[in-house]
């Protein structure tokens, strides 16, 4: 094979980077010391992996949400003489996401705060490798908006997405946000998804499912609450809106397909008949790869796929009775952006709630539904509207989790 164009070498934050998403990136990252220089690391909490991260990366400073983890942080680094600065709180977070000395952002923080950091790299102009989907789902025109009028380079983590981006015309793969998907040919994305963990469960089997059940996923290991929404299936329907403000979709353009192996990630459909698939084993370091590259390609550290070891390919049609939280967010994408940042934050405080194991996993959807329906008419015009609303609404879900608990 011929030796590909250099790409351009990049100056890398990481958002989130404690996180899986964050020690894939990592993991991209270290196989190409020449093409990327780590410039800065954030997390919320967890110091002891930050530290390790500190001792084997070297980035020029650091972020620690968590202002005792900060201090934690710094006595650690100063014992063993490494200069590294610390920094803490998320005012930090939003300085390391817009940093000069930083030309590509990965946006990996988990949930509605990866929201205001992820939107301050877009409005500093960087090249932003979308991970945080729920930055998306909560702000959708406002954060398109602020790419367009900053010339952010956008570019999808989230495999489907990725996969999407992949099989689309160049021209499309220019502009994430104003895709012109009728003009391309395209006749409908097809978003899939394996179905979790309890695809084969019936549905009164899923009342009495334990969080480490819903996190054991088939195919994908991931982070807690991706993982809760994997379940639930939520998170494909999160997706779904991602998908609707990436590629510039209706909701109608878009349909869910069961594809329980996790090879093919997502398919784009053509107006002639093609059907144009992104493969590979289920591994988050090739999207990363992918988007890091663009529109060159690296090695990632992925096993090739086998097709001759036991692969098969199975696709099935969505039981929304089963998967009510992929219902709910398919009504809230065609509702709009009040009932998706409503919808968003309610899951936020039932998944926790449910990891926590104060709510069972069928009264997500039931607590997820009432606070959706309340505040489905919200308007969201600005970034203070998507913040307010969040707010209120986590604090009505809380008021129902009480109630959800006493009857458990
Ligand atoms: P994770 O829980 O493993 O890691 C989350 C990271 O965010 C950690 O570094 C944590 O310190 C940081 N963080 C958590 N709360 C924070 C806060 N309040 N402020 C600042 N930082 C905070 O999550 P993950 O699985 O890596 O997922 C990260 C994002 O990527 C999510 O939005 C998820 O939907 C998306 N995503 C993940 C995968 C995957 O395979 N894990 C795939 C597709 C998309
Ligand atoms: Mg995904």
């Amino acid at each position: 094979m011929t030796v590909l164009n250099e790409i351009k070498y990049q100056k890398i934050c990481i958002l989130g980077s404690t996180g899986s998403i964050g020690l894939s990136t990592l993991d991209v990252i270290s196989l190409h010391p020449e093409k990327f220089q780590l410039i800065s690391l954030t997390a919320h909490s967890s110091v002891d992996k930050m530290f390790q991260q500190c001792q084997q990366y070297k980035p020029k400073y650091v972020v620690m949400v968590d202002r005792d983890a900060a201090k934690q942080l710094i006595i650690k680094l100063s014992s063993i003489n490494l200069n590294i600065s610390v920094c803490s709180g998320e005012e930090a977070l939003i300085d390391a996401a817009q940093a000069d000395d930083v030309d590509t952002v990965m946006a990996a923080i988990v949930g509605f705060a990866g929201l205001m950091p992820t939107l301050a790299a877009v409005k500093a102009g960087k090249k932003v490798l979308l991970a945080n989907k729920e930055a998306l789902v909560t702000s959708g025109q406002i954060f398109i908006d602020a790419v367009k009028e900053s010339n952010a380079q956008l570019l999808p983590i989230d495999s489907e997405h990725n996969a999407i981006f992949q099989c689309l015309p160049s021209h499309e793969q220019q502009r994430p946000g104003f895709c012109q998907l009728d003009q391309a040919g395209v006749s409908k994305i097809l978003l899939t998804g394996s179905g979790g963990p309890f695809r084969t469960f019936a549905f009164a089997e899923l009342e009495n499912v334990t969080p480490d059940q819903a996190c054991a996923h088939p195919n994908w290991s991931m982070g807690r609450k991706i993982s809760v929404d994997s379940a639930t299936m939520m998170n494909k329907g999160l997706e779904f809106i991602e998908a609707k403000w990436l590629f510039n979709l209706q909701p109608d353009d878009i349909q869910v397909v069961l594809h329980p192996q996790s090879i093919i990630h997502s398919m784009v459909q053509y107006i002639d008949g093609s059907v144009i698939a992104q493969m590979g084993n289920p591994d988050m370091r090739t999207p990363i790869a992918q988007a890091l590259a663009f529109p060159q390609r690296i090695k990632s550290g992925v096993k090739p796929l086998d097709f001759f070891n036991n692969q098969s390919f199975e696709f099935e049609e969505v039981d929304f009775d089963k998967y009510p939280n992929l219902k709910l967010a398919i009504k809230a994408c065609r509702l709009g952006q009040g009932a998706c940042t409503a919808l968003n934050a309610a899951n936020e405080v039932t998944v926790a709630a449910f990891l926590n194991e104060k709510i069972k996993f069928t009264d997500i959807a039931k607590i997820n539904e009432t606070s959706m329906n309340k505040f489905v008419s919200e308007k969201v015009i600005s970034i203070d509207d998507v913040l307010t609303l969040d707010k209120k609404v986590r604090s009505f879900a809380k008021s129902l989790l009480t109630l959800e608990e006493n009857v458990k």
